[in-house]
């Protein structure tokens, strides 16, 4: 029998994975109603730890971070700079900027000028463990009382033309909104019926933490040999990939005996494993939902896509889920924009989801054991030592060539805000840590002024010139950091009014 919960929320999360807990920031930063319902009673596990729990942020996750005031957080609790030995690139004395199938690219290659605003610093040193990153989103989380139930998984799920009932536990829970953020094998997903497309894995990925007899045996670094991948980061941390079907993918236990087998198979080697300390596969499947909104339900993260950890962009792109998502559930709550407003998640992160699952798809057909894919990646190797080649793959890799189609009318529109040094004193990121959309006004024009006040707050209205103004006069900027409206003359506002109403709803009536 379910009990029925008695709190209506405006928003139901399932999972208090780093998307979960960052969409829930969101909601309540907006004023919304949060409850998360997580399936695990402790969210500790030791595959969040160094060295597997390693992840990379890309640029638009460090600025979303930065944001809403997150980065200092994170990088000061990161125990990443600790461990050199976390990956095999982190032994190496000159850092890599980003690697297509492991073949690296280095900073002194990239043209990275026209990404100045943008990219602060190496982007290679942004690297954080998962203990740490869910330790400061669950406790920014606990500060802006989002309510968060451990050991209570989402079961099933009813939705109506008002809201959702989710049951967890034996218990019943009601909101306006769920968002399934509970990872790739998403029971929100599959509840609601959103079908889930893509294509089968090729191989499953080991990543093992051994004691090795004889480590002489095995090379440090990335390995392609005729019959898979290995890399190596001694003293015992051991990446494998065996083109296999994905068949050992949790269908049988990891054991010294089998990861032993597998790694003399690849290497080539009579290796012999002593011990075998921690172990997980992965493989390489890519499949993405048809659709991130269903009636009532959203999908985030890893619950809408899965790929291979190869490119390391999974927790970025679930990042970019709930930082545009967040924003716009809240003002559909409050009343502010038309429900149509959340159409525009889907219209832009299913195209993001989709580059990002070709980016991987694109390494595994690189990664192959066969002479042909050995050949394309000896031509890659040679492209990616030109500036134009490494240019490109840093755009990729670092996220910073992303944007959304919001027309041709501005070269911003659709981009990232650059973080502009404003003689105040402040950065536009600061500004932008209430999560209101932000009016820049960098001529300080009147005009500017009057229009903002027409939305009672959703917008702030920011008035100062700065250091760099990269040739603009002001700009309209989206809660989530996206450039929605830019102009280059001073006082030329044609276009601001129309674009404030499409993302921020109607002005108000008592304004003029
Ligand atoms: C080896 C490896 C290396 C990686 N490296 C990188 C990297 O360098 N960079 C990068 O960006 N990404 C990387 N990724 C991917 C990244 O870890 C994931 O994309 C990210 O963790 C997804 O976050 P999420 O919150 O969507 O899902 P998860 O982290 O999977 O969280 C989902 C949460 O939902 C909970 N849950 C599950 N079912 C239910 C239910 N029914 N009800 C309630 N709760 C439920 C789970 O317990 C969990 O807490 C890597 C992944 C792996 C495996």
């Amino acid at each position: 029998m379910h009990i029925p919960h008695t709190n209506f929320h405006d928003v139901l999360i399932a999972g208090a994975g780093p998307v979960g807990l960052f969409l829930a920031c969101e909601l309540r930063l907006a004023g919304c109603s949060v409850l998360i319902l997580e399936q695990a009673l402790d969210p500790h596990t030791p595959l969040k730890e160094l060295p597997f729990g390693l992840r990379g942020l890309s640029v638009p996750t460090i600025e979303t971070f930065d944001r809403r005031d997150l980065l200092r957080h994170i990088e000061e609790r990161a125990v990443a700079h600790n461990a050199p030995a976390a990956a095999h690139w982190m032994q190496q004395t000159r850092r890599p900027a980003g690697h297509f199938a492991g073949i690296q690219f280095f900073n002194d290659q990239i043209d990275s000028t026209q990404w100045s605003h943008r990219v602060q610093r190496p982007v290679s040193s942004v690297a954080a463990d998962m203990v740490s990153i869910e330790a400061v989103l669950a406790e920014r989380a606990e500060v802006l009382g989002v309510e968060i139930l451990r050991g209570c998984g989402v079961e099933d799920l009813e939705q109506s033309e008002s809201g959702v009932t989710v049951f967890a536990g034996r218990r019943e829970f009601r909101g306006q909104w769920l968002v399934g953020c509970d990872g790739g094998r998403s029971t929100v997903r599959k509840m609601a019926r959103i079908g889930f497309t893509g294509t089968d894995p090729e191989f499953t990925g080991y990543s093992v933490q051994v004691k090795i007899a004889e480590a002489d045996l095995l090379r440090p670094g990335r390995n392609y040999t005729p019959t898979g991948m290995y890399t190596f980061a001694p003293p015992g941390t051991i990446g494998m990939v065996d083109f296999d079907g994905g068949a050992y993918h949790r269908t049988n236990p990891i054991t010294r005996e089998h990861v032993e087998a597998v790694l003399r198979k690849i290497s080539g080697t009579e290796v012999r494993l002593a011990e075998l300390e921690l172990a997980t596969t992965w493989t390489d499947r890519a499949y993405q939902a048809t659709q991130y909104k269903k009636g009532r339900v959203l999908l985030a993260g890893d619950a809408a896509h899965v790929h291979s950890p190869l490119g390391g962009q999974g927790l970025n792109l679930g990042l970019g889920d709930a930082m545009n998502l967040g924003w716009k559930l809240a003002a559909t709550i409050r009343g502010h924009a038309a429900v149509e407003l959340l159409d525009s998640y889907h219209r832009e992160r299913h195209p993001e989801g989709a580059r990002i699952l070709d980016w991987s798809r694109a390494q595994v057909a690189l990664m192959r054991p066969s002479p042909s894919s050995r050949a394309l990646e000896s031509i890659i190797r040679d492209l990616l030592k030109t500036p134009d080649c490494a240019t490109y793959f840093a755009g990729r890799v670092w996220g910073v060539a992303s944007r959304y189609d919001l027309g041709d009318a501005h070269p911003l529109l659709g981009r990232s805000a650059p973080d502009f040094d404003l003689i105040d004193g402040t950065r536009l990121h600061q500004r932008l840590r209430t999560g209101r959309g932000v009016l820049l006004d960098l001529d300080a024009s009147e005009s500017l002024k009057a229009l903002t006040a027409c939305w009672d707050g959703r917008i702030q209205y920011v008035a100062s010139d700065a250091k760099d103004r990269l040739g603009l006069s002001a700009l309209l900027i989206r809660p989530d950091g996206i450039v929605a409206w830019a102009s280059d003359a001073a006082g030329n506002k044609s276009g601001a009014t129309v674009t404030a109403s499409k993302w921020f709803g109607d002005p108000s009536p008592t304004h003029p």
